[in-house]
């Protein structure tokens, strides 16, 4: 049977319209299913008991679950999400002192295969339906509630996959999120993450979503970035940036550069000129991310004497460099850890 939530607003009211029943009934369900996240139809209290039964009859509703929860020293938490289909992804709670970040899955696996990376490591399975995306963001705005006492307040698409590589379902998730008659958060506070594949920036450019983007670059000199990340030599670093001004000059947004340093990796200060150059192009900063060893050998090693050096190199260039804590590592819920080691 068929998900009701695989249906737009315009597919229920003409769903609506061949049982019989009133146009606004669609609106009514649309409410229950993507404002309220409710997951059960017998609950659509404002719905009679025969049509409630009779929805049942047509449709069912796929929910996820909380498999396995997993709470850091540091208070983040790892959920281990139960797909319909027994499948799994990893939903990531981040709190801080005033906000709380959901980091959320957009594929089961990941289609890429960057060397440095756990879930790289798992094959893809499958893209992520909408309401699995939407679903981890409301079942972490609960837990945010319930551990932290306030909701939500930012998404990253830093989980498990790439999310360009689930497009359609993704831009249709954070249509849904920030909708006012869907979650109606800010579009602000989303950021998307990617690997660079220069048309899809483009067209989520086009999409006038106002969200945010980072750009996992890792090195900004072609031939190491094309170790580190294989999958990239079929995207020159020439075109991900042309794609990045188009990025900035349709959206206004400042890019982010997500940037981990390796010991005999990128440590060099050719390699830091080099992204100093690069991120000169467009309106951007740089996000060091402490690496979380994976056990890959090569990549086991970061620099933290070469991260100090391209802080200071950066600072002198003038552009905005952070250098980002990692979180709940010890739970294998920080950045590229994510590889379901709870199956
Ligand atoms: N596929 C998307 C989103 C997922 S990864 C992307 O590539 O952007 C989120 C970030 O974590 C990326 O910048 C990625 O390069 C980084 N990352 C992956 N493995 C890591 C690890 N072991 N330690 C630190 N960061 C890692």
């Amino acid at each position: 049977m068929k998900d009701i939530r695989t249906l737009s607003l315009d597919e229920l009211k003409d769903y609506f319209a061949t049982i019989g029943e009133k146009p606004f009934r669609a609106k009514q369900v649309y409410d229950w299913l993507w404002s309220k996240n409710l997951h059960s139809i017998d609950e659509m209290t404002n719905l009679s008991k025969p049509l409630r039964d009779r929805i049942l009859q047509d449709f069912i509703i796929n929910p996820v679950s909380v498999d396995v929860l997993q709470k850091s020293t540091d208070g983040t938490i790892k959920n281990g999400v139960k797909l319909h289909d027994g499948l799994m992804v990893e939903s990531v709670l981040i709190p801080t002192e005033t906000r709380t970040t959901a980091c959320v899955s957009s594929q089961v696996g990941c289609s890429l295969n960057c060397e440095f990376c756990a879930t790289a490591k798992l094959k893809r399975m499958r893209n992520l339906e909408v309401a699995e995306i939407v679903d981890q963001v409301a079942l972490i705005d609960k837990q945010s509630k319930l551990y932290f006492d306030r909701p939500l307040s930012n998404i990253v698409f830093m989980g498990m996959g790439e999310p360009m590589m689930n497009y359609k379902n993704v831009v249709e998730a954070i249509r849904k999120i920030t909708q006012s008659d869907g979650m109606g958060m800010s579009p602000k506070r989303i950021t998307v993450s990617t690997s660079g594949m220069p048309k899809m920036i483009k067209m989520l450019a086009d999409e006038d979503l106002k969200v945010k983007l980072a750009l996992s670059l890792h090195s900004a000199i072609e031939k190491t970035r094309n170790e580190i990340m294989p999958f990239s030599t079929k995207f020159p670093l020439t075109d991900i940036m042309e794609a990045l001004q188009y990025w900035y000059q349709k959206t206004g947004n400042v890019i982010t550069f997500e940037y981990c340093v390796w010991k005999g990796i990128n440590d060099k200060d050719e390699d830091i000129k080099a992204l100093i150059k690069y991120c000169k192009k467009v309106p951007s900063k740089v996000n060091l991310i402490q690496y979380n060893p994976i056990g890959e050998g090569k990549y086991d090693h970061r620099s933290i004497e070469a991260e100090e050096r391209y802080v200071r190199e950066l600072s002198k260039a003038g552009v905005t460099v952070m250098v980002r804590r990692s979180r709940g590592g010890d739970i294998d819920a920080a950045c590229g850890q994510l590889a379901n080691k709870t199956n």
